[in-house]
């Protein structure tokens, strides 16, 4: 029996530190897209915490400067520009702020600050082409095929480019 637990509470602290390892990644892809594309939120602090239950990634609201998004592992391995994907419209979401804003916005933004390639290819890995319409058509997130007919023809160039280099394979047939 002792030892069960001494084997519980390794796992436990594997599975911490490997939170930890995890976190540091995602806080370093959240310093630079602030830098490159969302200047206008950079006094914020945005911290990951990790659940093994929920969605991919989703925001936990703060009066104060400092916001959460909480990532589900699973995510924790997904491929680099696919990560950035998502951390970009969690960050669009807190520069929305907390004034209503729908998802269509979000995305929108996302392509605005030129970060459409990795929505795109978020969209791409995930198997979402076509945008998935959320209360009875109110709101909306865009599908891989929409973003890329928002987004200017010299940044589509560069989902192809990423498509490639990962191994992402598209196959929106189906649509
Ligand atoms: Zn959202």
């Amino acid at each position: 029996m002792g030892e069960t637990c001494i084997t519980e509470s390794n796992n436990l602290i594997s599975e911490k530190l490997e939170d930890y390892i995890h976190s540091r990644k995602f806080e370093d892809y959240i310093h630079t897209l602030m830098n490159d594309a969302y200047q206008d939120i950079k006094d914020r602090t945005v911290h990951i915490i990790w659940t093994r239950t929920g969605p991919n990634a989703a925001i936990v609201w703060s009066k104060n400067k400092v916001d959460t998004i909480k990532c589900n592992i699973a995510i924790a391995d997904w491929p680099e520009p696919v990560i950035l994907g998502l951390l970009s419209h969690e960050l669009s979401h807190i520069a929305l702020g907390t004034d209503l804003h729908s998802e269509l916005q979000t995305d929108e933004d996302v392509i605005a600050r030129g970060l459409g390639h990795y929505l795109a290819i978020e969209r791409a890995f995930t198997k979402k082409y076509s945008d998935h319409i959320l209360r009875d058509g109110e709101d909306r997130y865009l599908g891989f095929t929409s973003i890329k007919k928002k987004m200017k023809s010299k940044e589509v160039r560069k989902i192809s480019r990423l498509l490639t280099e990962f191994g992402i394979v598209v196959d929106d047939s189906e649509q």
